[in-house]
């Protein structure tokens, strides 16, 4: 198949994207480029597949999902553009979804490590002590690249002074964060509040979800030492709502939710001015739907990113950090390929041309 047009191609593979016009081979055998004399299959803008950084495949509005519900996840996921996710904590085992014709590449984050009561119930494996967390992280990193931490959580046991409060101790998450590091995986901590940040920090994680609470200083140090975001803006909006339910019951954690959604905006903007490397990310499965990654890129726009920076962040940025390929000589050929220019609109993405997945083209649902 030849596509010809325009493409976010990346002259090495390391080298950033940048829009390049001419035409391209794409099969089973990957992406190469081709003289612009062979009639084209597919015109238009050629993107590399999105990829997800934060969702959780396998969990549904009700929870963990069968086996039905986690293709249907896998699909919904696909159709979007999005043909590589890291899954950030499933209690379900997904790895038979690659399988499947129409699932996107998955990179798997393993199981939520928590405390008892202290994340969202049926999902985390739970460390009765803390003192426990460098061997359930141990455990998870012998099989998988990426290990999840829940790093702070509403603490109920405080009755109406209950707020979100860290899970862990610093020196038992420096323990952890080795633990994952020797075994060669790279761990990501879900962060709503501010007092989390500095011990992530100082534990060296490797990435920060939601991160609603880091404030200035943190993000410089975050962008100094290289420590990824994920940003998940789709979900800070529910902040509101999770005020509304912790109710009359938890007023104290009720404000402090409160507070982080009244400066969500503000939030994103410093974190963008910060320079530190954020990762696009829906949360999809639980609160968000499977598939929702065009509406997160146009929080990401709303915010004030340009068009074209989102489109980057959802694509071979992203990508590169995770260690998937984007778009180079002999890249494995996962793109979606558009009518009209999504750096100027990105709006295209919700119609696209073509979602072409490991060289094959979709078929159309
Ligand atoms: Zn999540």
């Amino acid at each position: 198949m030849i596509f010809a047009g325009r493409m976010l191609w990346s002259p090495e593979p390391d080298a950033d994207a940048e829009w390049t016009s001419g035409s391209w081979r794409i099969g089973a055998t990957g992406i190469h480029r081709c003289d612009s004399d062979a009639p084209a299959d597919l015109t238009g803008y050629a993107i590399p597949g999105l990829v997800d950084s934060h969702c959780h495949l396998g969990i549904g509005p009700e929870g963990p999902a069968g086996p039905d519900a986690r293709r249907a996840h896998a699909e919904a996921t696909v159709r979007s553009g999005v043909l590589a996710v890291r899954d950030c904590g499933s209690p379900v085992d997904c790895s038979d979804l690659e399988d499947l014709t129409v699932a996107p590449r998955i990179i798997s984050a393993g199981r939520h490590i928590a405390r008892p009561r202290r994340y969202i119930r049926d999902l985390p494996i739970e460390a009765e002590k803390p003192a426990d967390l460098p061997r359930l992280v141990a455990e998870q990193a012998a099989s998988h690249p990426w290990i999840k931490i829940v790093g702070d959580w509403i603490d109920r046991s405080n009755g109406a002074d209950s707020d979100l409060d860290p899970l862990w101790p610093r020196e038992v998450l420096i323990d952890a964060v080795a633990a994952a590091h020797d075994a060669g995986a790279r761990v990501a901590v879900h962060s709503f509040g501010r007092r989390t940040v500095d011990d992530l920090l100082s534990a060296g994680v490797d990435d920060i979800e939601h991160a609603t609470g880091m404030d200035e200083d943190q993000a410089a140090e975050a962008a100094a030492r290289g420590v990824l975001v994920t940003p998940t803006l789709l979900q800070v909006e529910l902040f509101s709502d999770f005020a509304d339910q912790a109710g009359a019951k938890y007023p104290v954690y009720a404000r402090t939710m409160r507070e982080m959604h009244a400066l969500r905006r503000e939030h994103f903007a410093m974190l963008v001015d910060s320079g530190v490397r954020l990762l696009m990310g829906t949360d999809s499965g639980g609160y968000q739907e499977h598939g929702t990654i065009l509406r997160e890129m146009r929080l990401w726009r709303e915010r004030g990113l340009p068009a074209g920076d989102v489109l980057d962040a959802a694509t071979w940025r992203t990508r590169r950090e995770l260690g998937l390929p984007a778009l180079h000589e002999g890249a494995p050929a996962d793109l979606v390929v558009l009518a009209d220019d999504p750096a100027e609109r990105l709006d295209a993405l919700a119609a696209p041309t073509a979602i072409i997945a490991r060289g094959a083209p979709l078929a159309s649902a």
